[in-house]
């Protein structure tokens, strides 16, 4: 019998000039996406990180008010090493964030602030495929970011964000979910993967609690297979995925 080769992904666009990257917690960019996000950097392109939470509830030994702080710095070391100087938090609560009109304005007013083209966001379906479920929080915030490419072009969904001076904008022509079990594109990694690794190294109090492995071994060992896994489906090299939707 012989095996039918996979669908390959086509490369995600490349025209553009800014991109927005909304995400519920401090790692699921670099869990998910930054050697896209170095590649991008690298070509001159503008990239700006929008954190819903500080990721305050992740570490089991540290109480919220002492990780929040401590997640906060992780990120924005762990940004800076893909080229990223934007960071900002929204303040909602990590672990219960809400789907609704609140996230939704909020997401709004990023997008409106920074006139991305391209919004990338996490998995905001149920699974990553299979069986294993998805958290609430991701859920939650991808499903928001996808709603709030379309609010934020409307002067009538948040009349208060245009009384802040925050006008309409209607640029964004895709949103881009990493992680996602049916993704459509991808863009080589090959350039990124050694600073994506890096990247997510700098989540190191996070990394330590999760995991009694070497964190570099294990940060390494991920990242580097899920390349290699997305890379079948993209000329075998090295590659990240998202799922597009067109605007
Ligand atoms: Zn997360």
């Amino acid at each position: 019998m012989t095996e039918v080769a996979p669908a390959q992904l086509e490369p995600m666009p490349d025209d553009w000039r800014r991109a927005l990257a909304v995400v519920a917690h401090p790692d699921d960019l670099e869990y998910g996406c930054s050697a896209a996000v170095a590649s991008w950097t690298d070509a001159g392109r503008e990239v700006t990180y929008v954190l819903a939470t500080r990721g305050e509830a992740g570490v089991d030994t540290l109480a919220p008010a002492e990780c929040g702080p401590l997640r906060e710095r992780e990120q924005r070391a762990s940004a800076a090493v893909v080229g990223v100087s934007t960071v900002e938090f929204l303040d909602h609560r990590d672990g219960v964030i809400e789907y609704g009109t609140a996230l939704r304005r909020d997401i709004a007013a990023a997008v409106r602030r920074h006139r991305p083209e391209l919004v990338i966001t996490l998995n905001h379906r149920d699974t990553w495929g299979g069986t294993f479920w998805n958290t609430p929080d991701h859920v939650a915030v991808g499903r928001a970011v996808l709603d709030a490419a379309g609010d934020a072009g409307n002067r009538w969904i948040f009349p208060e964000l245009t009384e802040q001076g925050l006008e309409p904008w209607s640029g964004v022509r895709w949103v881009a979910v990493a992680g996602s079990s049916s993704p459509t594109h991808a863009v080589d990694a090959t350039d990124g993967l050694d600073r994506a690794v890096r990247s997510l190294l700098e989540h190191r109090a996070y990394i330590e609690a999760l995991t009694d492995q070497d964190p570099e071994e294990y940060v390494r060992g991920f990242l580097t297979g899920n390349a290699r896994e997305t890379g079948k489906r993209f000329g075998d090299r090295p590659a990240v995925s998202f799922e597009l939707f067109s605007r």
